[in-house]
């Protein structure tokens, strides 16, 4: 029996309570960023997880149940791409179904690179998805193609956040990884294209997850650049945040037509507000997307546990977390082996 904390509001080492809980469906991808899943790694002899190693709908349902008890409010689908999961509808449907503890309807959003937006925006707002960011790192179509080194075309992922926008998802999260030298010359043009549109852009510095994209500090380009650059030709004024905790920096533009966001993830560490759980595609769960190690939700689950076991085991993993990464962050821990993205979801 595992004994320890009994659900409810939970809190870690630094006094951070356990808030949002993102959950990566399937490592797999239809794209290979050269950040992210870099084709010399992510080849033909990859091996991704087998289907019975990934959690089902039914184990993913009862853990984020568990963690809905501990006072998780909002939960996010990732990958890989989540909208390659195989019936992926019907987990939103179980998931659109927890209440937090207070009563409320979850909070349900998904993280998408938009590629198969236009089929599937009706059905998975049919299901009760609630809203959707959708990665796109540049409009230069030369320059996107080379990001995502598939040869995927611009036009299809803009398609895909119209759907999304035409099935009710509004307004849509659009997020831009910023890659020095690679595409900060498109972030005007980014800004310029969505300004009055109603979607928000969100500008992200490009971080050291994983150990297999080659992170230098001299690829990062500080949000406060960004923010300089897009306000010498469309004016910015700070926006006050929507809540505390909030990762983007808001930004509206001076004519009230919109805003955009800066996610400072490397120059402006918001380690010591961070809420955030990550469970990986087969079931470990992490407190930190730097972690190096995660804790193995699956093996309790199938082997048979109770809920209240699970959930005490949970609680007992948040009240030890102290993670802060980000604060800590040098070139030395830079290099260090970490999880990849792709498995843990942004
Ligand atoms: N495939 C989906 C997508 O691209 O939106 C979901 C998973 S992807 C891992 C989630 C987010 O992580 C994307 O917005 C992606 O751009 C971001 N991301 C991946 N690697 C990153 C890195 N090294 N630094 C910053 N963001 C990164
Ligand atoms: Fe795939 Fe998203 Fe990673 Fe790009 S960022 S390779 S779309 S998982
Ligand atoms: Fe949270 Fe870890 Fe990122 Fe800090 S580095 S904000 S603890 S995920």
């Amino acid at each position: 029996m595992v004994v320890g904390a009994t659900p409810g509001l939970l809190a870690d080492t630094r006094g951070r309570h356990l808030h949002d809980l993102r959950i990566s469906v399937t490592d797999r991808c239809n794209f290979r960023c050269t950040y992210c899943m870099p084709k010399s790694l992510f080849d033909k002899d990859y091996k991704y997880l087998a289907h019975d190693e990934l959690l089902s709908f039914e184990e993913i349902t009862r853990t984020a149940r568990l963690f809905a008890l501990h006072g998780v409010e909002k939960i996010r689908l990732t990958g890989g791409e989540p909208l390659l999961r195989k019936n992926v509808e019907a987990l939103i449907e179980m998931l659109a179904a927890l209440k937090t503890t207070d009563g409320r309807s979850m909070d349900l959003t998904l993280t998408t690179n938009g590629s198969l937006l236009p089929k599937k925006a009706r059905t998975l707002r049919a299901a009760g998805l609630q809203r959707i960011t959708v990665s796109l790192d540049s409009l230069d179509d030369n320059v996107f193609r080379a990001m995502n080194d598939v040869d995927f075309p611009v036009t299809d992922v803009l398609r895909g956040i119209d759907a999304a926008s035409d099935a009710g998802f509004f307004p849509v999260k659009i997020n831009m990884v910023v890659k020095k030298g690679v595409n900060d010359r498109d972030i005007v043009a980014m800004a310029r294209h969505f300004k009055g549109s109603g979607h928000i852009v969100r500008f992200i510095e490009f971080m050291d997850v994983g150990s297999s994209n080659g992170w230098r500090m001299d690829d990062v380009v500080p949000s406060a650049e960004v923010v300089r650059a897009i306000s010498a030709v469309m004016p910015l004024v700070e926006a006050e945040a929507n809540y505390s905790g909030e990762v983007a920096e808001r930004w509206a533009y001076r004519d009230g037509s919109g805003e955009i966001g800066v996610i400072s993830s490397v120059t402006q560490a918001f380690c010591a507000s961070c809420t955030r759980a990550r469970l990986s595609t087969e079931g470990n769960l992490y407190t930190c997307l730097f972690a190096q190690s995660g804790h193995d939700l699956r093996a309790l689950i199938r082997s048979g546990r109770t809920d209240a076991e699970i959930a005490a085991a949970i609680g007992l993993i948040w009240e030890q977390r102290g993670d802060r990464y980000s604060e800590i962050r040098s070139d030395a821990t830079a290099q260090d082996p970490k999880i990849e993205m792709s498995y843990i979801g942004g």
